[in-house]
């Protein structure tokens, strides 16, 4: 069984919890400082319920609601959060990875008290963090997901034999991830319009009409099978990586880079809490006008240092050879990992590293990206 823990308004809501005078009132998070002309990239639910959404023009946001909250968006602040509710969430001892910034997967095995297990969860999140979350509890991972969205926000809802079938009857189907507007269009004309049409649809049926996509999503809806990554405690992971999702895709090369940057910095330092260096990265890329694409490159020794990273994946990008892609979403991820065990031999090497475990202190203590690359913040400067 797979737990699905997405978090509500999660941007949002971390600013409203950390400034109490933006408690229950509408909010948004601008991409930008100039409030008046930047994009929504995340609203409280007070603003959601005034019909505001992210990707909205912020303009067209104030003139919904002329009272309306406006805070700039601080990624280093959400990704902090993020890590340290995964760290938490380790403590239960299952297989857990993340799905994106603000959700989390966990194989819950075959747990006989899911629901109680979940609304454990979702306390300890409000206790410490005071930002709530919502669980959806499946079979596999795209159903879980699925169910987190039906008691949204700050519910549980679970999905099994007894109540699959009337569950999926009355989701449309783009509220399976994965179906985007033209998959849908596509959908409907077929005559599909809920998630139960194609659930009862055949493997040949989905392929003849939507190719490998359509083989991937009937898998998806019918797998048993657990997520690939296995960050158990106490074993090595296979890999590790980081990925987001902009709040609409961006051309910008230098926002991109920039992402790219803070995806390695955060994967080396998650290498290095483990002990552990990487030789082979891989960038993973989405574009709504390409699709996904990924590539990986190996290196000539291992590393846990994250410029050595970022650089790598600027190769990975050149090679991909994409003129001016407009990226969606991104991830950087590392693999063929080994224990770090011998000590740098060149003195510059050595000078580099007492550099990097004084900035990992520093962040260890003042919270994560205390200090970061310069170049980071212009990953604050969306799109
Ligand atoms: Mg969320």
């Amino acid at each position: 069984m797979i737990l699905h823990i997405d978090m509500d308004a999660f941007f949002a809501s971390i600013e409203q919890a950390i400034n109490p005078r933006l408690k229950g009132k509408p909010l948004i998070v601008g991409s930008r400082p100039d409030k008046m002309h930047t994009v929504v990239c995340a609203a409280s639910y007070q603003a959601k319920a005034l019909g505001i959404c992210s990707g909205m023009n912020s303009r067209e946001a104030f003139s919904i609601c002329p009272q309306l909250q406006f805070v700039t968006a601080d990624q280093s602040k959400y990704i902090w959060t993020s890590e340290q509710i995964h760290d938490m969430l380790k403590i239960y001892g299952f297989r857990l990875n993340y799905a994106s910034i603000d959700e989390f997967r966990m194989d819950i095995l075959n747990h006989p008290q899911p629901t109680a297990l979940a609304e454990d969860i979702r306390q300890r999140i409000h206790s410490r963090f005071n930002i709530t979350a919502s669980v959806g509890i499946a079979g596999n991972c795209l159903l879980a997901k699925l169910a987190s969205k039906l008691n949204k926000p700050n519910g549980i809802a679970i999905m099994d034999d007894s109540n699959l079938e009337p569950i999926l009857a009355r989701a449309p189907v783009d509220k399976l991830c994965g179906i985007g507007k033209s998959t849908n269009i596509l959908l409907r004309s077929l005559g599909l319009e809920t998630c139960l049409d194609l659930y009862l649809k055949s493997p040949q049926f989905m392929q003849r009409h939507l190719g490998k996509a359509g083989l991937n999503l009937y898998a998806g809806l019918h797998s048993s099978e657990s997520f690939q990554e296995e960050p158990l405690e106490d074993n090595q992971p296979k890999s590790i990586g980081h990925s987001y999702t902009f709040p609409r895709a961006s051309k910008n090369p230098g926002f991109i880079k920039a992402w790219i940057r803070l995806l390695s910095e955060m994967v080396a330092a998650r290498l290095r809490q483990k002990s552990l260096e990487s030789s082979c990265v891989a960038l993973w890329l989405n574009s709504p006008e390409k699709g996904n694409f990924s590539a990986q490159k190996t290196f000539s020794r291992a590393t846990n240092d994250g410029y050595e990273i970022y650089l790598k994946t600027l190769k990975i990008m050149a090679k991909m050879s994409l003129q001016t892609p407009k990226i969606r979403a991104l991830g950087v991820s590392c693999q063929s990992l080994s224990k770090a065990e011998y000590p740098p031999l060149l003195i510059e090497e050595k000078r580099r590293e007492d550099l990097i475990q004084a900035l990992d202190r520093i962040n260890e203590r003042f919270g994560e990206h205390t200090v970061f690359p310069a170049v980071i913040s212009l990953s604050r400067k969306m799109q």
